[in-house]
């Protein structure tokens, strides 16, 4: 239980970390929420200061959004946003996996159009959010009033990473994060709203304008991970299979991730869409970079287990392997260290469990 709290504490601060990594990538800004363009219509979905990016794809006949956030709050800014460039409705909402980050907004998406808006997952994460999710919320649920804190820590400092005074929209940004902590650690009664339509290996979305694949491969960064592929635009969607500045494998099945990343490398892709970091990859070197990271990982998790070696001591080896340690640098800057190590940790944990 240890590992397990101090697990959702480094999952819930690192949003803070990752915040800043996609500040170069422009948008359009919407409070919560940040649009930035990937392709004609379709948009990566950023939060403004710190969680899960998802997607947005104007389409004709009614829009398809992949992902809603951590509260319904930064949901409502981008039904907000949708509103402003478009008169069609948002008529699919696809959640990827479990995780309460990649989530948490579907209530106001039910709020605003009723019954006519679809929200489409795998059948396990149907199966997983009332249970793991729920967990996983009330789990998380003191590292809000921390996320509060540190969030008027710096808005008192007014101060940004270069030294000067916050921008407006920062401000603004920081105060709807701060507002959507409270929101939610207020609401221990949360009421998840689960898929009207789940799948098993694949479903396909029809609109006027596009055909939207929604497939599993095998189980990855969670047991049921959804990947969304546009064939046409060449864009691959695929929530936390990968994410920045490392890959968030503690609830992951290290050996299938390695199966499921090989897949996706046969496809046609020109941009990749991401969970954490990015939020978006132009071609697949990342892709290709955290296989070779789990493979390394998964091949030293099964030396070890064959030689006898605990778990702990599997993990305290790996800093004297050299093939996990070659991705040291690739993965994180040498203040992150922790980070990598964690990631190793994680990983090592998960391929032991799976043996
Ligand atoms: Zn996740």
């Amino acid at each position: 239980m240890r590992k397990r709290g101090f697990t959702v504490a480094v999952i819930f601060l690192t949003a803070w970390v990752s915040s800043t990594v996609f500040a170069g990538q422009s948008g359009i800004d919407t409070g919560s929420v940040r649009l930035i363009p990937v392709a004609e219509n379709i948009y990566a979905v950023a939060p403004s200061f710190a969680g899960a990016s998802g997607a947005l794809i104007l389409s004709d006949g009614g829009h398809i959004v992949v992902d809603t956030h951590g509260s319904p709050a930064s949901a409502r800014a981008l039904i907000d946003a949708v509103s402003r460039i478009s008169d069609d409705p948002i008529r699919y909402v696809v959640n990827t996996h479990w995780h309460v980050d990649h989530h948490s907004g579907n209530l106001a998406y039910r709020e605003t159009f009723g019954n006519d808006v679809v929200f489409i997952s795998h059948d396990n994460t149907r199966k997983d959010i009332p249970t793991l999710g729920a967990e996983q919320f009330e789990q998380v649920v003191p590292y809000r009033s921390m996320a509060v804190q540190s969030a008027n820590d710096v808005l008192a400092k007014n101060m940004d990473d270069h030294g000067e005074a916050l921008a407006a929209e920062k401000i603004t940004a920081i105060e709807a994060f701060r507002d959507e902590q409270i929101e939610l650690a207020a609401r221990p009664d949360y009421a998840y709203t689960l898929a009207d339509l789940t799948y098993s290996d694949s479903i396909t979305l029809h609109t006027d304008s596009d055909t939207v694949e929604v497939f599993f491969l095998h189980p990855a960064h969670t047991r049921s991970d959804s990947i969304v592929y546009l064939r046409d635009q060449e864009i691959l969607i695929v929530g936390d299979l990968l994410t920045q500045p490392i890959l968030w494998s503690w609830s992951s099945y290290p050996s299938q991730y390695v199966l499921t990343l090989k897949a996706l490398e046969q496809l046609a892709v020109k941009k990749i869409l991401i969970g954490h970091g990015g939020p978006v990859l132009d071609g697949k070197s990342y892709l290709v970079q955290a296989r070779q990271f789990l493979e390394a990982a998964v091949a030293h998790a099964v030396l070890s287990h064959a030689a006898g070696l605990s778990e702990d001591k599997a993990i305290e080896a790996a800093a004297k392997n050299a093939a996990i340690e070659d991705f040291r640098r690739s993965f994180v800057s040498k203040t992150e260290d922790k980070l990598f190590d964690q990631m190793v940790g994680w990983t090592i944990s998960r391929a032991y469990l799976e043996l």
